[in-house]
C-alpha cells in the first residue's frame, strides 16, 4: 500500500476527478493505494492507466453523474466508466471481482503515478475469469 506520492499524502478520504472536472469521485482509501497496477487486456492496453482498486461502497460520485458514459464489452461485466466531456477514465466494475472498483490513480487529486515506482503489469491477456477451467 502506498500512504504518499510525491508530496501528496493520501487522504482517508482521497477526491479523484477527469480532466475537465465534471466528475468528481470520493474514494474511501484507508490503507492509501493499494496493490496499483498496470494491465495489458485489450482496453488497459489502450488506456494505459495505472489502476487500483476500492470495495464497491468505498467510492461515492459527488458529481458528474449525468456526463459519465458506460462502456462494456465481451461479456459485459466489466463495466468502464469515462467522462463523456473530457474522455477520461475515472474508474471501472471489475470482471474479477464484481465487488470491487478499480480506479485511475492519475484521477487522484495531486497525485502522479509516474512518481510510483515498480508498478506491475497484470496478465489481462489471459484473465483469470477465462482460466478458471484451466487451473487444476
Ligand atoms: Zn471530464
Amino acid at each position: 500500500m502506498i500512504r504518499q506520492v510525491g508530496d501528496t499524502v493520501i487522504q482517508p478520504v482521497h477526491r479523484a476527478r477527469c480532466h475537465c472536472g465534471a466528475v468528481v469521485l470520493e474514494l474511501a482509501l484507508p490503507d492509501g493505494i493499494v496493490d496499483p497496477r498496470r494491465c495489458d487486456c485489450s482496453i488497459c492496453r489502450r488506456k494505459g492507466a495505472v489502476v487500483a482498486s476500492v470495495p464497491l461502497p468505498d467510492l461515492t460520485m459527488v458529481q458528474g453523474r449525468e456526463v459519465l458514459t458506460r462502456y462494456t464489452f465481451n461479456t459485459h461485466t466489466a463495466q468502464h466508466f469515462f467522462c463523456s466531456v473530457c474522455g477520461i477514465y475515472t474508474h471501472h466494475r471489475r470482471r474479477s471481482n464484481p465487488q470491487e472498483y478499480g480506479y485511475n490513480v492519475g484521477c487522484l487529486d495531486g497525485v502522479d503515478p509516474f512518481l510510483i515506482a515498480d508498478v506491475p503489469v497484470s496478465d489481462g491477456i489471459r484473465h483469470p475469469a477465462d482460466r478458471m477451467d484451466a487451473t487444476p
